[in-house]
């Protein structure tokens, strides 16, 4: 078999089926990219059309979501849910609302959550949600309204045995409390499966709420361990100030980091001493503020308006706000300002000019399949203490995250090291992850 003709005819294809699409095609040629070095040691890979149907969606549905605003106003915004594959267990994904929000975002994001899934080693399939509906600036009712009119339509589609929704951009505690409530009002079950990132007295779970930022920190602290470096000491930048970053922020520096900038979408602020992470927690979480808030209560921190985060100096780079956040020019800057370590905690947030360089100039760079799949992997968790109507401490469920970032971590080195590529954890995440979605889907047969 050519199997660079095959590869290049599979993305081909790809690119004819999905037009206008440019994050589905980035993901999937990113996961085609690895896969030649799988095709050239076993091309039963290539049998029954398993990449063809790896590459479709099982289900994707779009839903009109009509809402009333404060004024009167009738408002009209899209929904989505893309189910794209459950050979390993029930859809699993968060929900994103964000303007940006379409369907090819929502493919992508499905997409990566196949293999990220797979990696936890836990029963998930992939999918992902949400809507181009823009939360800033609405009143409480008005996202409560949306959330109800949202999941009127979603909860055809989902139930602890098929598709359980999560968080994402825009979508935190409040969100999934409203979403989850009108769930129970219209099914009349109290299905605590159902959805995942639930308060603690209706069936969340401790640690959910700082798994993903958690789990970026255990990963790189891995990541580290095996060149004979500590994060202890180490300057860490955070892109973000959203769930994952906060926590990342927090664990960066119970670890003895010192997290030097993080950021919104209007700049970044510089906090050479270290982030107050009470007072963040407090601008972003309890008074939904924005990072210039934070700097302007505190005379240890400085913000910089439109600034580019990456032009600080720091040894850790950990990307957790958005898709393509980190460009090629940003991955010279780190680099040449001596970043050694970079783990992307959002989904994509490098691009694949950006990750070359990283390669070219010996950044060891781990990819958000792996680095941030302890948000999902904890959701697993919450399922679990659901279907056993139990719950656990946050020591246990703190560990199980741990054991799980330590699992990931070396299924990505060791089978890098397999296949001939050391440190490349873009091909190790890509390939374990596939293999074992792989080979279950031969194994069901051409469904
Ligand atoms: P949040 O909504 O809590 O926070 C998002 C943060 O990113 C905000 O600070 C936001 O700033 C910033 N941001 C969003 N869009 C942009 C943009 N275009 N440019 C610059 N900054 C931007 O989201 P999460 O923290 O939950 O998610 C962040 C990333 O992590 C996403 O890629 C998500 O898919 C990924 N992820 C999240 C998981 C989770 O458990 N929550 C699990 C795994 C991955 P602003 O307020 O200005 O928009």
């Amino acid at each position: 078999m050519d199997v660079d003709k095959t590869v290049d005819e599979y993305y081909q294809q790809i690119l004819k089926r999905n037009p206008g699409e440019p994050e589905f095609h980035q993901a999937a040629q990113e996961i085609l990219s690895s896969l030649k070095y799988v095709l050239r040691k076993d091309d039963h890979y290539a049998d029954e059309g398993l990449i063809q149907r790896l590459a479709e969606p099982e289900r994707q549905i779009i839903f009109r979501v009509p809402w009333i605003d404060d004024q009167g106003n009738v408002r009209v915004n899209r929904g989505f849910r893309v189910q794209f594959n459950s050979v390993l267990g029930p859809y699993k994904g968060g929900l994103r609302f964000h303007p940006s929000v379409n369907l090819g975002i929502i493919k992508f994001l499905g997409f990566e959550q196949i293999f990220k899934n797979s990696l936890t080693g836990l029963p998930i399939g992939g999918g992902k949600g949400g809507s181009d509906f823009d939360p800033k600036g609405k009143s409480e009712h008005e996202v409560m309204r949306f959330c109800q009119s949202f999941m009127l339509e979603l909860q055809r589609h989902i139930g602890e045995d098929i598709d359980v929704p999560a968080g994402d951009i825009g979508v935190g505690g409040r969100e999934i409390g409203y979403l989850f409530g009108q769930y129970r009002r219209i099914t009349g079950r109290h299905e605590s499966g159902v959805l995942t990132g639930k308060g603690l007295t209706w069936g969340g779970s401790l640690v959910r709420t700082e798994a993903t930022g958690y789990g970026v920190v255990y990963f790189m602290q891995e990541m580290m361990a095996s060149n004979k470096e500590r994060l202890h000491g180490a300057k860490v930048i955070v892109s973000g100030s959203g769930n994952v970053a906060i926590y990342a922020i927090e664990k960066a520096q119970e670890l003895g980091a010192t997290v030097v900038a993080f950021s919104d979408s209007s700049g970044y602020v510089s906090t050479p001493e270290g982030v107050d992470v009470e007072l963040l927690k407090d601008v972003k979480e309890v008074r939904r503020g924005r990072v210039s808030d934070y700097a302007n209560e505190t005379d240890k921190a400085t913000f910089h308006e439109k600034g580019n985060i990456w032009e600080v100096k720091a040894d850790v780079a950990l990307p957790c706000a958005t898709q393509n956040e980190l460009g090629e020019e940003d991955a010279k800057m780190l680099a040449d300002n001596g970043c050694k370590y970079v783990a992307e905690g959002a989904n994509m947030p490098c691009t694949p000019e950006a990750i070359d360089v990283f390669n070219t100039r010996h950044t060891l760079f781990a990819p958000g399949k792996a680095a941030n799949a302890g948000g999902v992997a904890t959701s697993a968790l919450e399922m679990q203490q659901n279907a056993s109507r139990d719950s656990w401490s946050f020591n246990y469920t703190d560990q199980r995250l741990r054991d799980t970032m330590h699992n990931i971590f070396r299924a990505c080195n060791d089978t890098a090291n397999e296949y001939e590529v050391p440190g490349d954890y873009v091909v190790g995440a890509n390939i374990a992850g596939f293999k074992k979605v792989a080979d279950a889907m031969l194994a069901q047969g051409v469904i």
